[in-house]
């Protein structure tokens, strides 16, 4: 018998997590065991080309599903690369180690190219026990004898032992749970349902995913009389399920967003749909297809050091590279997907991509047409792009800042800031077309939210013009207007500095008028704030309010703050 280990603690804890809340469809087990096999079969078919082994038959790679209704056992078989003993107990004895990720990096660490592997996460495997009682897993790697038995209840650790096994590769067999009132768990036996499954998520994997099928044949009969009933009888036969076409390849208006979704959640690891789907086709000098998307929702790590930008790159359907910086822009490193072009060297190294002018003709389509999208959805989709902008707008504020302005042509239009009409996010146009004729500035003024800056003194005298003023939020949006410099030859104006020119000029006799006579007032309270004030003025500045702070022209109170609280 043999000895059972524990999972590591945090381990059990981490399955019950997983099993229970991370997948909201039990049913994506099956693309996620799928995922695993491809990823293995890719890791045989990198070793075999870049190591020449000549006993690896490409042609022969296949992932096979066995159903066994009698005894209720769903089977994934492939022939990839397959796993020792070590592997079996680090990379499914370990939850949210995984083993694809760490080849990835030893590919990475030698400076070769990547292998697009779909795993990263290390959690897909334990999918399998949200409708498995029981996990076992065989499998013998490459050019080694031995095989091994993996296997597992889930909720009391994993046994595992030698076995015989034909061949390399890896066969995860699934004995099903019992069916419950609610859940049928039958389902993921039945032809049609499996049928089903591969077709919506696993139908661009590029090894065929055979399965022995029931199909009913007409019989055909000599000397049948014209009158009578056909006769059907049932063979059985394989069957490949997926069309194994990649998904950018297929026709855009033959693809559903379902699939779309699906392909986006699986090739670039998300769990939320994306927003925005961009699928493109150019032809010309350079030819390629691109297929990008905008998440959802910003990854955990976006604004952090991890967050790694760039598109995959694909010669002809055939993957050259994961994350090729040069395709996309610092101010759009949100997107995400893929490129294929058949204008590419397949031997193409990291070295010569950045020297590639094709590349650099790729990108600069990509750019533009990234931004054409967006700049659709602003005036198509508001609430869509508003949503956007919640997810991903600093990162557009900063790409106007970022290369002193550099780009600053490119973003403007995207920008949204607050604004005191409605205390909505208008653009700099709107703000521009609603501009009454004597108004010469556009207004701004920075504070911690809307509300608050609302409130403050020098925004009702500027209100009291009926002028519109930008209500500034964010660290970065001084910064992005200062970039900017003007917009539509309208300048960027501060209300909390220097002289705003907004009095007539009876107005400004007035207040001439009331400093000469309350002189010695002013000249007391500058005296009583000595240390604190540059000056005390009587202004035009105010409306309900008695008194208001104002800073010179120059560096303002927030700009000021900013560039204080940064490290040295
Ligand atoms: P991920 O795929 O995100 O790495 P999984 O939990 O799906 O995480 O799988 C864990 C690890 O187990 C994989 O990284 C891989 O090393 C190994 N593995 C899983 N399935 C197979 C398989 N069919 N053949 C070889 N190795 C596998
Ligand atoms: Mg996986």
């Amino acid at each position: 018998m043999a000895r059972k280990k524990q999972f590591k603690a945090e381990s059990k804890r981490l399955l019950d997590l997983m099993i229970n809340s991370i997948y909201t469809h039990k049913e994506i087990f099956l693309r996620e065991l799928i995922s695993n096999a491809s990823d293995a079969i890719d890791k045989l078919y990198y070793l075999s080309l870049t190591e020449n082994r000549q006993d690896v038959d490409r042609d022969a790679f296949e992932i096979h599903l066995d159903v066994d209704r009698e005894a209720r056992t769903l089977t994934i078989r492939d022939n990839g690369l397959g796993m020792n003993k070590e592997e079996l107990e680090e990379n499914l004895g370990t939850i949210a180690k995984s083993g694809s990720l760490a080849f990835k990096q030893k590919l990475e660490e030698g400076e070769q190219s990547d292998v697009d592997i779909i795993g990263q996460f290390g959690v897909g495997f334990y999918s399998a026990f949200m409708v498995a009682q029981k996990v076992v897993v065989t499998s013998r790697k490459y050019g080694e004898e031995e095989a091994y038995r993996w296997e597992s209840n889930a909720s009391d650790g994993y046994t595992i032992e030698p076995c015989e096994k034909e061949g390399w590769g890896s066969e995860i067999t699934l004995y099903l749970k019992d069916n419950t009132e609610e859940e049928n768990y039958d389902e993921f036996l039945a032809q049609y349902e499996i049928e089903r499954l591969i077709r919506k998520y696993s139908d661009y994997i590029r090894y065929p995913i055979r399965m022995e099928v029931e199909e009913q044949k007409r019989v055909e009969e000599e000397h049948a009389d014209e009158n009578a009933e056909p006769k059907y009888e049932t063979i059985i036969e394989t069957k490949t399920l997926n069309s194994m076409v990649p998904l950018w390849k297929r026709n855009k208006n033959d693809i559903t967003a379902e699939e779309y979704n699906s392909f986006y959640k699986d090739k670039f690891m998300d769990f939320t749909d994306p927003q925005k789907v961009i699928h493109f086709s150019v032809e010309g000098n350079v030819s390629f297809t691109a297929l990008l998307f905008i998440p959802g929702k910003a990854p955990m790590n976006y604004y952090s050091q991890d967050y790694k930008k760039g598109l995959q790159l694909y010669s002809r359907g055939v993957f050259i590279m994961d994350k090729a910086e040069d395709l996309i822009p610092e101010h759009f490193r949100f997107v995400k997907g893929l490129v294929d072009s058949q204008d590419l060297s397949l031997n193409i190294s990291r070295e010569m991509l950045q020297h590639d002018r094709q590349l650099k003709v790729i990108a600069n389509r990509i750019e533009k047409k990234i931004k054409s999208e967006l700049l659709l959805m602003l005036r198509n989709e508001r609430e869509e792009y508003e949503k956007f902008w919640n997810n991903f707008g600093l990162q557009i504020k900063f790409g106007v800042y970022n290369d002193y302005g550099m780009h600053k042509d490119l973003l403007q239009d995207l920008l949204l800031f607050y604004s005191s009409h409605e205390k909505k996010l208008v653009t700099l146009d709107e703000y521009v077309a609603r501009m009454p004729e004597d108004q010469k500035y556009i207004y701004f003024v920075s504070g911690a939210d809307v509300d608050k800056i609302d409130r403050m003194p020098m925004v009702q005298s500027v209100k009291a013009k009926e002028y519109e003023i930008l209500y500034l939020t964010d660290n970065v949006d001084e910064f992005a207007l200062q970039a900017l410099g003007n917009y539509k030859e309208k300048q960027f104006k501060n209300i909390s500095q220097g002289d705003l020119d907004l009095a007539s000029e009876e107005e400004k006799k007035e207040v001439e008028q009331t400093a000469e006579a309350n002189k010695d007032l002013l000249e007391d309270i500058k005296e009583a704030l000595k240390d604190k004030v540059q000056d005390v003025k009587i202004s035009t500045r105010l409306v309900d309010d008695p008194v208001c702070m104002s800073s010179d022209e120059g560096m303002s109170f927030e700009m000021e703050k900013v560039l204080s609280a940064m490290p040295e």
